[in-house]
């Protein structure tokens, strides 16, 4: 069967491997995949991984052969998860299985889904349900990490919320916090087309970073917002979340910092608004499950925030194209 193989740092060639052993597993056949940013850091070899290596993590596929307990039954269309947890640590124990001591993640850690077909434990399958059109499936995946990241926050619509950075990511937690029913939304980006985007998805005001401190102010009454969600993942951008919450607020560190200097944050802003920072990782099964749900609903709408599909064969110039800057969510068709 094809396969997306990374053979090396910025080598990625579609090619010949041997099928899956679904011994003990379900059997998928992909259908649609995305990629994200962690594949192309993967792929330029940001991010070391044993080569070669199947990429993918973003899933949606087909059950061609149900595993041994029939959980999901043939034809099924599913959601994958991608996070491999152990069932048994500690941390699995607790119902934290995205935080599993021995985890691993599909197309990093383990050979992934880029590929005609997987075998997956059943207990990683999602059914989704054919109401949600195809291109928007692709986005399930990163929608169940935005909802995990939400899950367990306490706000209620006047509670006024600022997303900085307005990615696939951060536009999807504008859809979220407006299905919510916040009221309040700012969206701040450097990129006109996606403030017109967020404010078409339910912000209710968006402003570029450089003046993103005073207009927030100005809407709050010099207060600050309530929460915070960090969809980029840099040291300024972090700064900026502090800058522009309330006292007692709680910032959502959505973005995944990799920068260790750390020496630019206002620490005191930290301990006087005494601020309540959450880092969410991965997603639990619930999560993917409420994602559908919410697409499957309408509440979300994913279609918007999705830019094109390639043929299979033609993924290194995806690859290529995913990285130009102000592109949404790019997926391949298997
Ligand atoms: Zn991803
Ligand atoms: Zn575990």
């Amino acid at each position: 069967m094809k396969a997306i193989v990374l053979t090396g740092p910025g080598t990625i060639v579609t090619a010949d491997v041997g099928e899956p052993d679904a011994t003990g597993k379900a059997l998928i056949r992909l259908e649609l995949v995305g990629i994200c940013g962690t594949d192309v850091k993967i792929a330029k070899g940001e991010i070391p991984v044993a080569y070669p290596r199947v990429l993918g993590h973003e899933l949606i596929g087909r059950v061609v052969r149900a595993g041994p307990r029939g959980v999901v039954a043939e034809g099924t269309r599913v959601l994958i998860d991608p996070a491999v947890a152990c069932g048994y640590c500690d941390l699995c124990r607790a119902g934290r299985a995205n935080l599993c001591r021995n985890g691993a993640l599909l197309g990093r850690d383990l050979d992934g889904g880029f590929a005609e077909r997987i075998a997956i434990d059943e207990n990683q399958l999602h059914p989704v349900p054919e109401t949600i059109a195809r291109p928007a499936a692709g986005l399930l995946q990163v929608l169940g990490t935005c909802v995990h990241a939400q899950s367990g926050l306490d706000i209620l619509a006047p509670d006024t919320a600022v997303v900085i950075g307005l990615g696939v990511a951060g536009l999807l937690h504008v859809e979220l916090l407006r299905a919510r029913g916040i009221r309040r939304i700012i969206g701040i980006t450097r990129s006109p087309a996606k403030r017109e985007l967020a404010l078409a998805l339910g912000a209710s005001d968006a402003a570029h970073p450089d003046e993103a401190d005073a207009f927030v102010s100005n809407l709050t009454d010099g207060r600050g917002a309530t929460l915070v969600i960090e969809a980029v993942g840099t040291v300024g951008t972090f700064a900026q979340a502090i800058h522009v919450a309330a006292i007692g607020a709680t910032i959502v560190v959505f973005g995944t910092i990799t920068a260790t200097r750390a020496d630019a944050l206002p620490f005191y802003q930290l301990y006087f608004k005494e601020l309540r920072i959450l880092n969410p990782r991965a997603a639990l099964g619930r999560d993917y499950d409420r994602a559908i749900a919410l697409a499957a609903s309408g509440a979300v709408d994913l279609a918007p925030l999705w830019a094109r599909s390639y043929p299979f064969d033609q993924a290194a110039q995806a690859f290529h194209d995913v990285t130009d800057s102000g592109r949404l969510k790019v997926t391949l068709d298997v």
